[in-house]
């Protein structure tokens, strides 16, 4: 059992490199964003109340985050162990679950941050745009989207690094090294 947070800005690689920790160690992938996604798709009350806000690049409430991933958490295939992509994203998100962790007796083993600088970010964002022209294209995928979303990455997500440090649980990794380098140092902490 062992449960894992991914930390990083968009377009870092967090989605890729946490199918890498869940076909390697077992552990299941929540990723709040597809959560929201699909709620959005399925047209749901949810979904409706956070169009908007995914599509402009902006943080959904505290509130609605904290419950989802709390509800999330509890279910039976997460007895193995779980991978946030995604969340925390707020400091009060941070504070919120590290309460609802122990009230289930349960915590995080180690927050892994992928550090990536801003211009590979934009030039990755512009390849995955250009993607999707052939597949299914994300409302919030334009590159002025992609910049709002890293300033609030910074200002808002940032904050919690320190939080994990403090806690002594965050290792920093060098995004922009290739994707199995970046796996492979993953490995070596997840098996430290
Ligand atoms: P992602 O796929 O993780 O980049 O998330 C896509 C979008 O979903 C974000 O830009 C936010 O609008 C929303 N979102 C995902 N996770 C969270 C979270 N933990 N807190 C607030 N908003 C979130």
């Amino acid at each position: 059992m062992m449960n894992i947070i991914l930390l990083g800005p968009p377009g870092a690689g967090k989605g890729t490199q946490a199918k890498y920790i869940t076909s390697v160690f077992g552990v299941i992938q929540l990723s709040t964003g597809d959560m929201l996604r699909r709620a959005v798709q399925d047209g749901s009350e949810l979904g409706k109340r956070v169009k908007i806000i995914v599509d402009s690049g902006d943080l959904v409430p505290d509130e609605i985050m904290v419950q989802m991933i709390s509800e999330r958490i509890a279910c039976f295939d997460c007895q193995k162990g779980f991978i946030l992509d995604g969340f925390p994203r707020t400091l009060l998100q941070a504070e919120a679950l590290d309460r609802v962790l122990k009230q289930k007796l349960l915590r995080i083993d180690h927050v892994i941050a992928l550090a990536v600088n801003k211009e590979i970010l934009i030039d990755r964002i512009r390849t995955r745009i250009a993607e999707a022209q052939h597949g299914e294209q994300r409302q919030d995928d334009d590159e002025e989207t992609l910049k709002h979303r890293l300033k609030v990455y910074e200002d808002q997500t940032m904050p919690i690094l320190p939080h994990y440090e403090r806690l002594g649980l965050l290792t920093t990794i060098d995004g922009m090294l290739p994707v199995v380098e970046v796996s492979k140092q993953i490995n070596e902490i997840l098996l430290s």
